[in-house]
């Protein structure tokens, strides 16, 4: 399994354009792996974790074509992780040639507030409806947190994430071939039930990859903080969630508090978790 990180940054992506702040100014002279998108993942070639608002630009800079995407695992509707323009972009009504049909695996609230945003802003008819499977060349999948499911090849369970009450945020666990990934963001600290699945289902991750909004002098609110990081992925190593040479990495990475790339890797080194970046790969 191949995991590539399309975007690492939080809303205002890093550097934040508009902002002369230190972390922002650093980042803007260092460039390179200091430099986010909003976040976003690809598994392999053809499973996408948001249809977020930076993928068409990560897709041209980090040299991997979503032409071969089937699915896509939406974790939310907040705007810095779905830009449902791309529905219609990535349609045979815009001239898009050979794409597969593409399953999009979202919550019941999800779903809704994406129709009620497709409806009004970009199309005349519901997201919901079979004239939306037809013209946009994709099927909806509506998705229950603590159940699992099938897409191809990949086995998936969803989480309810502590963040965005009312919208049916997920975290998703994903295994495919004997590999399993978390993905974690957006979320405040794991609820205790998604601990709970974690044992009864026995789940134990090659690659976890959470939430780190916030940076090293902050305390976590909504999202989580370095600390809180830490403490998950010392939580996750003791109950034995992640496997003994399994991977902890950040992403969701805000400016306010968190530094650039270098000297933030650094820290997570110092403190058992990596800090990923935009067009890293990782072969599990
Ligand atoms: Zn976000
Ligand atoms: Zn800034
Ligand atoms: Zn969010």
């Amino acid at each position: 399994m191949t995991v590539t990180f399309l975007g690492t940054a939080a809303a205002n992506a890093f550097p934040e354009a508009f902002c002369r702040c230190r972390n922002c100014a650093q980042a803007r002279t260092l460039g390179g792996p200091s430099l986010r998108k909003r976040s976003a993942a690809l598994i392999n070639n053809d499973l996408l974790i948001d249809l977020g608002p930076d993928i068409m630009a990560a897709s041209h800079m980090h040299g991997c074509s979503l032409n071969d995407v089937r699915y896509c695992l939406q974790t939310h509707p907040h705007a810095d992780h779905l830009d449902l323009s791309h529905l219609l972009s990535r349609s045979p009504a815009y001239g898009v040639v050979g794409a597969p049909v593409l399953g999009f695996y979202a919550s019941r609230e999800t779903l809704e507030r994406a129709a009620e945003t497709f409806e009004r802003d970009l199309a005349g008819y519901s997201l919901l409806s079979s004239e939306a499977e037809k013209y946009l060349n994709f099927e909806i999948h509506q998705i229950q947190p603590l159940e699992s499911f099938t897409m191809g090849a990949y086995s998936v369970m969803a989480f309810p994430a502590n963040h965005a009450p009312g919208m049916g945020a997920m975290l998703y666990a994903i295994e495919a071939a004997g590999c399993a990934v978390f993905y974690g963001t957006d979320t405040a600290t794991l609820f205790e039930q998604t601990w709970q699945a974690f044992r009864q289902h026995r789940m134990r991750f090659d690659v976890v990859i959470l939430d780190h909004t916030y940076g090293p002098e902050q305390a976590g609110s909504d999202h989580l903080s370095a600390h809180q990081v830490i403490e998950h992925a010392n939580r996750m190593r003791s109950e034995g969630v992640l496997v003994p040479s399994g991977r902890i990495f950040a992403t969701h990475i805000a400016h306010e508090g968190n530094s650039a790339h270098t000297e933030l890797a650094t820290f997570a080194k110092h403190h058992g978790y990596e800090v990923a970046y935009d067009g890293l790969v990782l072969t599990i």
